[in-house]
């Protein structure tokens, strides 16, 4: 590969182990100051993703100062946030502060953006010590620098919605693009979500109707999140499971779907997400806690017919679409609000 290649893929900022990619990087070089191709964004606020920062509270047992300390050692250490242990990141939010002038972004220096590439290749440092951050929520306000390379994506923040509400959104945009691809591709009329009433799981559902599904299932773990996901009118029927609890799961769903999205926040949903899906049907598995062994194996195990796609944060224009959901799309606000404004 080409040296300039190489650059804009941020292959000059991994200190260790030399010769991978930033993401599967141990250390990154997260020295403020930009290359040619670089843009730094000055750092308002992380959001990490559902299933590292509920990893990490629960290895802290629910103690923020401990989750606190913990986000500060792995920056450090790592010139990056990615979870040892779920391997995942989140994104970030920011304003522009320093442009290269060979950056191909198109970014401006004192414009508002999300990074729309994972913290888990994002060289980071932080400046602050998360001294605004309780540690008992995903959204961590922080001061900072992070790095963004020539193959970077960032979106501008959008001006009609609270930076907060955006940062979550943007967070799982990948989700309802996947979903609303597969819909379209394979002209699926079911689709059951797992973990329905969480963000990227409302987004998922609101995506598939709008891409022509017309039997939706919401599957959630409890009574309090059932009866929010009927008074969002996404699904067209609600069931209550534990999605780690493959025959639950499968007696819950009753007939598989065409299209099952995994939206849950915890590891072990893969067999219970493959037996809630139709022969010939497709599994999306945006979680971050899936274990690539436990769907190939599981699958296999159950002579399960299936195409099982990781849920790619990428998609293109799928920033555009997840906010366009969330604005278009009364049911998600009213799930989705609470989890990141409180109210
Ligand atoms: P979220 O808002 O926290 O939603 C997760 C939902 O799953 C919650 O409603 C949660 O219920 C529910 N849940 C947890 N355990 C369950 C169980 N055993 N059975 C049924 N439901 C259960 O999370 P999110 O932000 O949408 O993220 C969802 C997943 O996507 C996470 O794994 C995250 O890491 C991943 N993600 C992937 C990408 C990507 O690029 N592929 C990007 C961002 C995030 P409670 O609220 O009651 O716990």
């Amino acid at each position: 590969m080409r040296r300039s290649a190489a650059r804009a893929l941020g292959v000059h900022r991994v200190l260790e182990p030399v010769g991978v990619l930033p993401q599967a990087a141990q250390r990154l070089d997260a020295d403020p100051a930009i290359g040619p191709d670089e843009v730094r964004v000055s750092v308002q606020r992380l959001n990490l993703d559902a299933a590292s920062f509920r990893q990490l509270s629960e290895a802290c047992r629910g103690d923020g100062e401990a989750v606190r300390a913990a986000v500060l050692e792995i920056v450090r250490a790592r010139g990056k946030m990615q979870n040892p242990v779920t391997g995942s990141g989140g994104m970030l939010i920011g304003v522009v502060d320093a442009v290269g002038p060979e950056s191909p972004l198109g970014l401006a220096v004192g414009q508002r953006v999300a990074t729309l590439v994972s913290l888990t290749l994002t060289p980071l440092a932080i400046t602050d010590d998360l001294s605004g951050w309780d540690g008992r929520s995903e959204q961590v306000p922080a001061a900072g620098t992070a790095i963004l390379f020539a193959r970077s994506i960032a979106a501008a923040l959008p001006d009609d919605l609270p930076d907060a509400v955006s940062l979550a959104v943007l967070d799982v945009c990948g989700a309802p693009a996947a979903t609303a691809r597969v819909v379209a591709r394979t002209g699926a009329r079911s689709v059951t979500v797992l973990g329905a009433a969480g963000k990227s799981g409302c987004l998922s559902l609101a995506a598939a109707r709008a891409a022509g599904a017309t039997e939706l299932t919401g599957l959630v773990r409890h009574e309090a999140e059932a009866a929010a996901l009927r008074a969002a009118g996404l699904a067209d029927r609600v069931v209550v499971a534990d999605a780690t609890d493959p025959l639950s799961v499968a007696a819950a769903v009753r007939n598989p779907a065409d299209v099952t999205v995994v939206c849950v926040n915890v590891p072990g949903a893969e067999h219970g997400a493959i037996l809630a899906t139709a022969d010939g049907g497709t599994v999306v598995f945006f979680s971050m806690a899936t274990s690539f062994a436990a769907a190939a194996l599981g699958a296999e195990g159950m002579a399960a017919d299936v195409t099982m796609l990781v849920g790619n944060g990428y998609t293109p224009g799928h920033a555009a679409l997840a906010l366009d959901l969330y604005r278009a799309t009364p049911g998600v606000r009213a799930l989705l609000d609470p989890r990141v404004t409180g109210c």
